[in-house]
């Protein structure tokens, strides 16, 4: 019997880890919803991609902030593919500052993407989610680490672990698993943007591996959550970083 779920809706795949997440899904066999916000040109060409290689690929455009935008994302994917089965809630931004610096449009973007964002598509997936979907958010290890200057981000973060753990309860009874990938640094732009060499250089040779993730390592994670060999964890926080933390 091949239980393997075949929709899956990755929010902010048009680069970084969200676009290696998309890939490699497609890889495995799901029909894959390619969201972006703004970036509609590398969304279009990571669909082409998908689909040279052999995959099936949408993409979608919605802010996730939005949750009339979001509400109208999965009706477009009930209506293509009759359902969703997997949501990955990857769309997000970082924006560092101590307390003491951090402004009210610091703290209001990041709630309204990172928490509010993926509260949007939560609920409408856990009105709609097929039985037997899988759900996998991205917190982040900055949960764990606390660095100064990721206060507000951390926070976002620490929210959405909180809510995966409370809906992976809500939803007994439809063999739906809630999970979170919390990455380490990983090399994409959210990561490298603005940051000097050197502090690249230090961060990368935290973990004991002594390297930075790559987007793949973060996909292969999903994956497994997503995948068949995943059907038994629930309601975890799975800690994805080289051991940094
Ligand atoms: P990137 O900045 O490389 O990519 C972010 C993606 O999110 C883009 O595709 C962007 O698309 C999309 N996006 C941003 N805002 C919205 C929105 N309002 N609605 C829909 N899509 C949106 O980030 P990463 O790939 O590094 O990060 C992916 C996730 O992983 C984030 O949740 C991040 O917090 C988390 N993470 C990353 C780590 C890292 O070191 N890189 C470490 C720990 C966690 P567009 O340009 O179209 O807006």
């Amino acid at each position: 019997m091949n239980t393997t779920p075949r929709t899956a809706l990755v929010t902010g795949a048009s680069r970084g880890i969200g676009a290696a997440i998309a890939r490699r899904l497609a890889a495995d066999g799901f029909t894959v919803v390619v969201n972006y916000a703004g970036a509609a040109d590398e969304a279009d060409s990571l669909v082409a991609q998908i689909e040279q290689a052999g995959g099936r690929a949408v993409a979608a455009q919605a802010d996730v902030s939005d949750p009339a935008a979001v509400a109208r994302m999965f009706d477009g994917a009930q209506a293509a593919f009759g359902g969703v089965d997997v949501l990955v809630n990857n769309a997000g931004i970082m924006r560092l500052a101590t307390l003491a610096e951090s402004d009210d449009a610091l703290f209001d973007s990041q709630i309204a993407i990172n928490l509010k964002g993926t509260f949007n598509t939560l609920r409408e997936a856990s009105r709609r989610l097929r039985d037997g979907g899988r759900i996998v958010n991205l917190s982040s290890s900055v949960v764990g680490l606390t660095p100064p200057t990721y206060a507000v981000y951390a926070a976002t973060k620490a929210a959405v672990e909180s809510m995966t753990q409370i809906l992976s309860k809500e939803l007994r009874g439809r063999n739906i698993t809630v999970n979170a990938v919390a990455p380490g640094p990983t090399a994409t732009r959210l990561f490298l943007d603005g940051k000097p060499q050197d502090v690249i250089d230090r961060l990368a040779k935290q973990a004991p591996l002594e390297r930075l993730g790559q987007p793949e390592d973060i996909a292969a994670t999903v994956a497994f959550l997503a995948g068949p060999d995943g059907a038994w964890i629930n309601g975890q926080v799975l800690r994805a970083n080289g051991g940094i933390v």
